[in-house]
């Protein structure tokens, strides 16, 4: 065996074998896996092998299609069958909210390159003569679906992978994985260590194992699952033509064709979490005892809708593991806070997907990053708050709902409250409705009162709307009040503080008590961050930007700090705080701060350490509501007195507390748009605006990269356009059509209330890209107009942030 590798890769199911095969087709043929038993051996050998492309998020249905299309490429490489019957297949809606989901994922198809299209019932009896069409209301189809031999793909991907030059072993557990002070890793295996630059943990059913080794608690779990597989139907004994493959929603159940008979899996309501504790080491090409009884309800439903699986014997019934994340998608990436460990964990269907994982991820291990944004599947979404007990009740969750929709409006129940703010009981009462990100709950929107704080999930405007409508309007014509606990506070002290900022930032870095914006660039020019820079002294900064990507941009600001005199430390959840924004938000202040606000004192975009509220904090002159308005930072245990402060002196003054739904519409007013929706690294500065930002008078990471779109002009952009709508808003990942043609697709937008317009952020060719042009955007199937603007319809000139 080796002694040196590029890369180790722990895990020989299909996730390892195709991070392999990408690394070694994309240069690094130094690459070793090593596979504890045979290949397979994990989850990987007893799945159903079907295919779809639908995901809830765009990037990953792409990648989907990336998945399924590279199947053919891995069986010529390798010479081994990846056994792939491209049949097709069709997602059923059985009500109109199925339906009207399946509108919305037709939409996203349209830009993502995916050829999916509504086929009648009719259509559906003659391609699958066994389903009962009157059961459902809608099809949408999809040809890339189908179903592959699990085990033939895995060993394509191994066999491929030898093929461009890397290797792996089987039979070769890994024991331990100790870093060495360079970075690199030995990988201790019975048969001799490997020292690797880099590790990957692809140990899908043992990934928490795995990663035990290195000191890593992932919040993954495998699941059981249950499918079965028929005796021979006479009726597909009869036919030629294999029968397409099926999704049916509301049976949250999947099936197709298996020899002459049928396969129907299904995901039960209540889900069942294996070996919570940890899986055994001597687990094999084992099955679980099946639990019949855990999936007898969703049966008989399936029976209902394809009646000739009631009269089918049973052949085999499989019940089997496999491992989800927290919020059912992949976990990949580098690990913040480790050097040189990779995770490719939680790969719920890896035969739609490892495909997709093993491109990103050797993109990213090469060449620094991925071709397209993987936010929804990198490992940095999550937290320390993400512990393993958390991981377990929200993957259990996540099971249950594999096909289940979730609305726009809607947010999931299970494993709530992980953080709260000192806040939580008094915003209750007050009639908060909770949303949580980043482990955090944050106030949504107020309710008169806690027994007023409830929501029906819809693609529709919801009962909220209103209640929006007046936190949005004491904003703008009084005082609003908005915790700021979840934002990203990111903090860096020392000698080189200012140095690294300007070397890792486009824009201008602050002089001292000012602050700017800026954004930060990849190599390649790709938008990583949209941040707020404050410089607090001369050698101290205080970075603000998107709480859910504090762990992304740690991880990132970790990369970059070799080489400079700096302490840098994540403190978002050393600075909780209120901000107060709206005309009346000065005098609000002034009544709880000695000190002098007025406008000529306490400048917009001025930054100090001060007290307010008779507690120590960091005052700052923004708001991002486009008002006059503070940000009011202050340690966890001040953030009630705080409060108290700010209720006590606001009640004259027509104080409001609103939340992030308000917060949301008061910023479209302002054509601004936000982190991990309209600014992603899928854009680059140029096309999203941010370039405005950018001081090219100095050298920054990706000024290159920036410089040469600035003088050749990017090819899409950044555009805020109005819709013409009477009750329904786009929430993201529409379709932007001109003459039905689609051009481009929505990022984010919602209903500008002060302003009274439905509204969407979304990017689309420059030459479309002109204040005036008419286009369309499809929402729930019907097309609306929609006109670009260039000037925000909320004072446009900012005169009311400084004055
Ligand atoms: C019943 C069932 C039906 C399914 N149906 C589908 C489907 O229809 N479509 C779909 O896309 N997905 C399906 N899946 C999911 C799919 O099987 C998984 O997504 C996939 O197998 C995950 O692959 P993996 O490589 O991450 O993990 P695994 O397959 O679990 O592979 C991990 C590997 O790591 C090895 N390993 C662990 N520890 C060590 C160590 N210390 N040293 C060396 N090696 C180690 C293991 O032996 C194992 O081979 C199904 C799963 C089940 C259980």
């Amino acid at each position: 065996m080796e002694t040196h590798a590029k890369v180790v890769i722990i895990g020989g199911g299909v996730v390892g074998c195709s991070i392999l095969f990408h690394l070694a087709k994309f240069g690094w043929k130094d690459s070793v896996l090593l596979e504890r038993n045979e290949l397979t051996s994990g989850s990987s050998w007893h799945a159903a092998g079907q295919i779809h492309t639908i995901s809830s998020d765009p990037n990953i249905s792409r990648l989907q299609g990336y998945t399924i299309n590279l199947y053919k490429e891995i069986e010529e490489i390798s010479g081994h069958s990846v056994g792939m019957h491209n049949t097709g297949g069709f997602y059923l809606a059985s009500n109109k909210d199925w339906y009207d989901y399946l509108k919305r994922e037709r939409s996203k198809a349209r830009y993502m390159g995916l050829d999916q299209e509504f086929i009648s019932l009719e259509e559906v009896a003659r391609l699958h003569p066994l389903i009962d069409p009157k059961r459902y209301i809608a099809a949408l189809w999809d040809p890339l679906d189908g179903d592959i031999d699990p085990s033939g793909v895995t060993y394509a991907y191994a066999k491929a992978a030898k093929v461009h030059g890397a290797s792996y072993h089987t039979h070769t557990p890994v024991l331990e994985t100790n870093q060495r002070a360079d970075g690199s890793w030995d990988v201790v295996t019975e048969k001799g260590t490997i020292n690797a630059e880099h590790i990957v943990n692809a140990g899908g059913l043992w990934a928490r194992e795995v990663g035990h080794l290195s000191g890593l608690n992932l919040p993954v779990q495998p699941m059981e699952h249950h499918y079965l597989i028929t005796e021979a139907i006479p009726e597909i004994e009869a036919r030629e033509e294999r029968l397409p493959a099926g999704i049916d929603y509301e049976g949250n159940m999947y099936f197709r064709q298996e020899g002459n008979g049928m396969l129907l899996g299904t995901y039960e309501p209540v889900a069942t979490p294996w070996s919570v504790r940890g899986t055994p080491q001597h687990f094999g090409h084992e099955l679980l005892e099946p639990q019949l009884d855990h999936i007898a309800e969703r049966l008989e439903l399936g029976f209902e809708r394809i009646p000739a699986l009631a009269n089918a014997g049973i052949k085999d019934m499989i019940n089997g593991p496999f491992t989800f994340g927290p919020d059912g998608n992949p976990m990949i990436g580098p690990v913040p806070g480790m050097r040189n460990y990779w995770a490719a964990v939680g790969v719920m269907a890896g035969f739609c997907q490892a495909g997709g994982v093993g491109k990103c991820l050797a993109e990213w291990m090469i060449e620094g990053e991925p071709e397209i944004d993987v936010w929804a599947m990198d490992i940095a979404r999550f937290g320390d708050y993400a512990s393993p007990d958390w991981g377990t009740i929200k993957s259990s969750e996540n099971y249950e709902r594999r096909f289940v929709m979730t609305f726009p409006n809607e947010t999931l129940p299970k494993g709530r409250c992980q953080r709260t703010t000192a806040l939580y009981d008094r915003l209750t009462d007050k009639g908060a409705v909770w949303g949580d990100s980043f482990g955090l709950e944050h106030a949504l929107w107020f309710a008169n009162g806690p027994e007023d704080a409830h929501e029906e999930p819809t693609f529709l405007r919801s009962r909220a709307h209103d209640y929006v409508a007046a936190e949005v309007k004491a904003v703008r014509e009084k005082v609003g009040a908005i915790e700021i606990a979840n934002f990203a506070k990111h903090a860096f002290k020392g000698a080189d503080a200012r140095r690294f900022l300007d070397h890792i930032m486009a824009g201008t870095i602050p002089k001292t008590g000012r602050i700017s914006l800026s954004p930060m660039l990849t190599p390649k020019g790709k938008l990583y961050g949209d941040l707020t820079v404050a410089c607090l002294g001369d050698d101290e900064f205080l970075v603000l930007g998107s709480g859910a990507a504090q762990e992304m941009h740690r991880r990132w600001f970790e990369q970059h700090l070799d080489g400079f005199d700096v302490n840098y430390a994540n403190e978002s959840s050393r600075w909780h705080g209120i901000a107060l924004s709206g005309p009346n938000s000065r005098e609000l202040l002034s009544r709880i701060s000695r000190d002098d606000v007025s406008a000529e004192a306490l400048e917009f975009r001025d930054i100090r350490r001060t007290f307010v509220g008779g507690v120590p904090a960091i005052l700052t002159r923004l708001s991002f509501s486009g008002e006059l308005g503070y940000e009011i930072y202050v340690a966890p245990e001040y953030q009630i007195k705080l409060y108290d402060a700010i209720a006590g002196a606001g009640e004259d003054l027509g104080l409001k507390f609103y939340g992030a739904r308000a917060l949301m519409s008061l910023r479209l007013e302002k054509n601004w748009g936000v982190w991990t929706l309209d600014f992603r690294p899928d854009f680059t500065a140029a096309e999203s605006g941010l370039d405005v930002f950018i001081n090219w008078g100095k050298d920054f990471v990706g000024k290159g990269a920036a410089e040469s779109e600035r003088d050749n002009s990017p090819k899409k952009r950044l555009i805020c356009m109005t819709v013409d709508t009477p009750d329904i808003d786009v929430c993201n990942d529409e379709a932007i059509l001109k003459d039905g043609k689609c051009v481009g697709y929505v990022t984010s937008g919602g209903y500008a209330h002060y302003v009274k317009q439905s509204m969407a952020l979304g990017y689309v060719p420059t030459d479309l890209a002109t204040a005036g042009t008419r286009l369309e955007i499809e929402i729930n199937g019907e097309m609306f107009a929609a006109t670009v603007i260039d000037k925000a319809l909320y004072d446009a000139a900012g005169e009311r942030m400084r004055q």
